[in-house]
């Protein structure tokens, strides 16, 4: 059990995860928290995270994630995903050896599971088939991550556990559509169709891959979980246990954003894996489940939405 005044590094501070971990670890009464933004602290920069972890000598450390993204991100960037997430997983994982942190958790993701896996994926499944393509680069750098912190912790007894989260949503997601993952590029995509009062919604790819989804503050407190009560190597799923299609979520989305047009499925767009859908039965049998509902949780993501529109109007 991490002690309130425990010294917590949380890397990644500023992504939607790393920002939700922070609230509920402040929330849970955590009150010596450390973060550095980007230009306090480089983490691709091996000699300043080494500076970094020998002054501060944090105990425990999270490694949310400082630079991911959705299906066009991942195709289009994919040397930029896999030199950074490379660089960031292995200068933090060292020097947090180096210092002898009490533990770190790892975030890896969902997509370092076999393309054509058995569904619902279980944690036995890594590694034992190809990977989806378009993916590929930035998986190879969660499934080294996840590898790294199982060798630090064979040969120095180090207790670094990593959690593979189903894919997250929620306020302060990534809405650039460049960039984003699906449900915030629909909810910014049905918002905007509804504002200039367009006839229909372009949905990329063929509406049939199916997708599950957490919601942000749900993972956030699943971290704290698995920081307090799992210290095992292996690596534990965290996920919603249902999955819904695409057209589903479109369908949802539509209706929490009022929009009332046509959807347009998109074929040239590519549909990435054709399930994804994480075996949660470990983390159920610790004694923890997500409490957001899909419907709830948009909801809650697109009031937001519509908040930090109008506050960045102002
Ligand atoms: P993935 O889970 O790694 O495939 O990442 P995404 O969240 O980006 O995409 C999930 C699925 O939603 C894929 O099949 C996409 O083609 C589909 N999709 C439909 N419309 C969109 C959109 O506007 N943005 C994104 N990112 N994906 C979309």
């Amino acid at each position: 059990m991490m002690n309130k005044d425990a010294k917590i590094f949380i890397a990644g501070h500023e992504g939607m995860i790393g920002a939700a971990l922070v609230r509920c670890l402040k929330t849970a009464g955590f009150n010596n928290l450390i973060t550095k933004s980007f230009s306090q602290l480089e983490l691709t920069n091996q000699s300043e995270v080494r500076k970094f972890f020998l002054q501060e000598e944090p105990e425990y450390v999270f490694l949310a994630p400082v630079k991911e993204g959705g299906i066009l991100a991942n195709t289009t960037y994919p040397a930029e995903l896999i030199y950074v997430n490379l660089q960031i997983q292995t200068n933090i994982i060292h020097f947090a050896s180096e210092v002898k942190v009490k533990k770190l958790l790892f975030l890896g993701s969902s997509c370092i599971y076999p393309k054509f896996c058995l569904q619902p994926m279980k944690e036995e499944a890594l590694l034992t088939g190809l990977l989806e393509p378009t993916n590929e680069a930035y998986a190879i750098a969660k499934i080294a991550g996840v590898k790294m912190c199982q060798a630090y912790n064979k040969q120095y007894n180090t207790n670094f556990i990593s959690v593979v989260p189903t894919n997250v949503y929620g306020p302060n997601d990534n809405f650039d559509l460049k960039t984003s993952h699906v449900i915030p590029g629909l909810i910014r995509k049905f918002h905007q169709s509804k504002i200039e009062r367009k006839k229909e919604v372009i949905i990329w790819g063929s509406g049939t891959p199916r997708r599950e989804f957490l919601f942000v503050d749900d993972f956030a407190d699943a971290c704290l979980f698995l920081m307090n009560k799992y210290d095992q190597s292996e690596i534990i799923n965290v996920g919603y246990g249902k999955d819904v299609s695409i057209k589903e979520l479109a369908l949802t989305i539509k209706n929490v954003t009022e929009f009332d047009g046509e959807l347009i499925f998109d074929g040239n767009k590519p549909d990435g894996m054709p399930y994804k859908l994480l075996d949660i039965s470990k983390m159920n049998k610790l004694g923890w489940s997500a409490k957001t509902d899909l419907k709830k949780g948009l909801k809650k993501t697109y009031t937001r939405f519509k908040e930090i529109r109008r506050e960045s109007k102002k």
